[in-house]
This record gives structure tokens, sequence and C-alpha cells, in this order.
């Protein structure tokens, strides 16, 4: 597994947290149907014909700074995993990380595989996991999500758990759209998936990249971007923001780091063969 990369001066490191039990191709893309995964069997199903994505994330280190993208889904063990556990903070540690190491922990958005690591609980009290960073939060997102028949929905105690805490911890800032982290790290708005859902984009030396967050969740959506997940809470948004980045990306040669896609498969680009695109492992 490849586990770092380089995009100009940012080094992007990925790591994994743990990986989802199978689900039917047909709960996880309820549009698409069953016949259409034939051709994507081996390349994108596990041995069951089903879709077990990896929980990855990327921390970033860009001028001095070590930043994180999203925490995964967090210890548990997870009732709604297959009890399966997290194993974030170890793997942290194998690229040489500590958790006062991180300064900025910024989401993509608020499902639970992206925030559970946000906070850990010590004698029912929440502390930030990450003791010194700043949590950034976009704005659209914690508006949506912090709604209160939302936040009490019962498939959302991961927002109860592990984002609510950070405002009361003081350690969240909430970000609009075009968000400066370092002036080679910043934020792009790709709504759809979730309302406020960011992009994190990469600008260094002249080489762009981007971490996709959940615009995709498997790279035979790079071929098929009108493929929209279950879990997509307003599709056609989900698919505009899709084939822009799918364009913008083909544009300027850009390097994805996609973090459910497979694990030997999360760095590549967007290459065009005969007129169709296709993902291009780096
Ligand atoms: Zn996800």
């Amino acid at each position: 597994m490849q586990d770092t990369t380089t995009m100009g001066n940012v080094e992007v490191l990925s790591v994994l947290d743990m990986y989802s039990p199978g689900r039917a191709v047909d709960f996880f893309f309820p549009d698409v149907p069953r016949e259409s995964w034939e051709p994507y069997r081996e390349s994108q199903l596990d041995e069951n014909g089903e879709i077990a994505l990896p929980y990855l994330l990327f921390a970033l280190r860009s001028q001095g700074q070590t930043i994180m993208i999203d925490t995964g889904m967090g210890p548990g063990p997870h009732p709604s995993r297959a009890n399966r556990t997290g194993d974030l903070i170890n793997q942290l540690k194998r690229h040489g990380i500590g958790p006062e190491d991180v300064d900025v922990v910024v989401h993509t958005h608020l499902h639970a595989d992206h925030v559970g690591w946000n906070v850990t609980y010590e004698n029912g009290q929440p502390k930030a996991t990450f003791p010194k960073a700043r949590y950034l939060v976009p704005r659209a997102d914690w508006d949506y999500f912090t709604q209160p028949d939302v936040l009490a929905e019962e498939r959302n105690q991961h927002l109860r758990d592990y984002v609510v805490p950070l405002e009361g911890l003081g350690v969240m800032d909430i970000i609009d759209p075009g968000h400066v982290i370092t002036s080679e790290v910043t934020t792009l708005h790709t709504p759809g998936h979730t309302p406020g859902h960011i992009c994190v984009m990469i600008n260094s030396q002249g080489q762009s990249g981007a971490v996709v967050g959940d615009v995709f969740h498997m790279s035979v959506q790079i071929e098929h971007p009108d493929w929209c997940a279950g879990v997509d809470l307003d599709k056609p948004t989900g698919q505009h923001s899709r084939e822009q980045l799918l364009e913008r990306s083909e544009r300027e040669g850009m390097v994805i780091a996609a973090g459910h896609f497979g694990v030997d498969d999360h760095f590549g680009r967007v290459v065009r063969v005969e007129g169709k695109r296709y993902w291009q492992v780096l």
C-alpha cells in the first residue's frame, strides 16, 4: 500500500482507520441496476460481490503545519459496523505523528465515518483527542446537522457524541467555503453528499491536488459520475459536484486522494483514453 505522496511541497499521508463490512451493491447504490456491476466485480467488489469500503483518511504536512482531514470511524467497537474497531491513533504513530502533533483537523463533512476520533471520553467526559488542534467544520454542515430534529435522529448519535462537544470544548471553528488553511491548502465547497461538503485543495509549486472526501465513494464513479450513493443527501447536486471536479482534475492534471477507494488505489489521476475517463493509480 502506497501511503505517502507529495503534491508540490505538501506531503500527503494516508492512514487506515478500519474497513466497513460488505454491503450489497443495490443497498449502497440503490439506483444502479445489479447487472451494471458485472464488468467491475473484480476491480470494485469483495469476494462476496459486495462493497466493503476502507475508511482511510489523510494527513498533510504543509508549511510546518500537520493537518488531518477527517478522523475516521473512531475507536468503537461499532455495532453498526459488525462491532469493528478503529485504529487511527496507532496508524498515525507509524507515520511518526502523535495526537499532540496535529495542528488542524478539517472535516470534509459530518458523517459517522469522518468524525469518530474527534473526542475521546474519560470518565464520561469528552476531551479533544488532538489536544492542540483547531477543528474546522463547514458551516452548512454544522447548520444542517445541528437542527434539533436532525440531531435527535437515532442514526446521528455520532453527532451528539463526537461533533457537538467540540463547541463546548472551545476547539471548533466554523468555516466558510474557500477557507485558507495555509497558502497552499484551501477548501472547495462540493455540496450534495451533504450540504456543506468540502474538498481540501492543494496548490503548490505548480502541482494541484485534492482530497475529495465523499464526492467519490468508489473509483467506478470516475467512469460513471451519475452513480450516486444512497447516502448522498442531494443526489443531483452531488453528481454536479462530481462532474465539475472531474473536469477540473482532468484539466489541471490533479493528483487525487480518495479515502474510500481501495487501500492500494487511493492516490491517482483522472485520465482520458479514447474519449472515456479512467482512474489511473499513482
Ligand atoms: Zn464516508
